[in-house]
């Protein structure tokens, strides 16, 4: 299927002085140099450790941030030569989906008012008769009964407060979505009506998602392809079937065999990841994984491992991917 989204080495770094950052600064590389590509339709995985880059990447792609470096093309154009205008036209097709949506919507309106609202402000409805069954019809498929519109958001629980997000987030027909752990904050009863939702949303309307999580069981759940970070990097992407079953990196291997699963005694032999995640302002030398890593040679210290494609569609930032058993 087509292409939707490229994203081309790209980096997003924080000064930790104030001001623009600038080359040889020291900076917290949270993105550090990610190249990947999303397709129409299907779902990318994106896991990691808290503080790996994750939602900075999700971010840095819909140009709420802008990049350090590198390129995002959305249906073959660079959004960074987008200027105002345009990205405002854009931003009606590329949404995000928050983990907490409380904190962003806004407490004064009620249901009806926030989903009104982006129609509104882009012009694709004015006040009236059709915007009301728009929303209305919008509430229904989003599982929110649309008797409920003119109640305010503390008068729903945080699952229905999800609803609500993404309801707004798809009111303007997107065709990307950013999901940044948008079921973490829930319990885990609450976790698959809300995944369902997204599913039965993204079939219905063929939307592509990038879907950030912590959570391995999650993201299997949902994800066509899964991509792992660490320290601002993508260090494996491959299918979800061949991810999980034949993880090639260090740090993936370690990820999955810390999944909980039912039957302890198929666990396969855990190589716990030791010690602390270093921060990513002051990185390993050579592979980043290097301190952790129970497989790590000297050369690991030394040379940055390079991103590679070990089989089709399976890229993986190891110098020893593909010689694990
Ligand atoms: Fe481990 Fe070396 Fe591979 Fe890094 S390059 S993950 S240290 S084996
Ligand atoms: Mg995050």
């Amino acid at each position: 299927s087509k292409k939707i989204l490229e994203v081309k080495n790209l980096k997003k770094y924080f000064p930790i002085k104030k001001g623009k950052y600038k080359e040889g600064q020291p900076a917290v590389k949270a993105v550090d140099d990610i190249t990947f590509d999303l397709y129409e339709g299907e779902t990318l995985g994106l896991v990691g450790e808290s503080g790996c880059g994750k939602s900075t990447l999700g971010r840095t792609i819909l140009r709420l941030y802008e990049p350090t470096g590198g390129r995002v093309l959305f249906r073959e154009e660079d959004i960074s030569k987008k200027n105002k205008k345009e990205m405002r036209k854009l931003r009606e097709d590329m949404q995000i989906i928050f983990q907490d949506p409380y904190s962003s919507l806004n407490p004064r309106m009620n249901v009806f008012n926030i989903l009104a609202e982006p129609l509104l402000a882009h012009g694709i409805f004015k006040r009236g008769p059709e915007l009301e069954a728009y929303v209305k019809d919008l509430m229904d498929r989003c599982g929110l009964p649309s008797y409920y519109c003119y109640r305010y958001p503390h008068q729903f629980s945080g699952g229905q407060r999800q609803r609500i997000g993404i309801a707004r987030s798809l009111a303007l027909n997107p065709s990307f979505v950013v999901c940044d752990e948008p079921v973490s904050a829930l319990d885990v009863s609450i976790q698959s009506q809300i995944i369902n939702l997204m599913k039965d949303m993204q079939e219905e309307k063929k939307i592509s998602y990038i879907f950030i999580s912590h959570d391995l069981s999650v993201v299997k759940h949902i994800s066509d392809r899964v991509g792992v970070m660490y320290l601002g990097s993508m260090v494996e992407l491959a299918d979800k079937e061949v991810l999980y079953q034949n993880p090639q990196h260090p740090y993936t291997k370690a990820l999955i065999a810390a999944i909980p699963i039912p039957d302890p005694k198929k666990r396969k032999e855990l190589s716990v990841i030791q010690g602390e995640i270093p921060s990513n302002v002051n990185i390993p030398s050579g592979c980043k994984f290097h301190p952790r890593c129970p497989f790590a040679k000297d050369i690991c210290k030394q040379k940055e491992p390079a991103y590679r494609e070990i089989q089709k569609n399976h890229f993986v930032r190891c110098h020893f991917a593909g010689e694990f058993e």
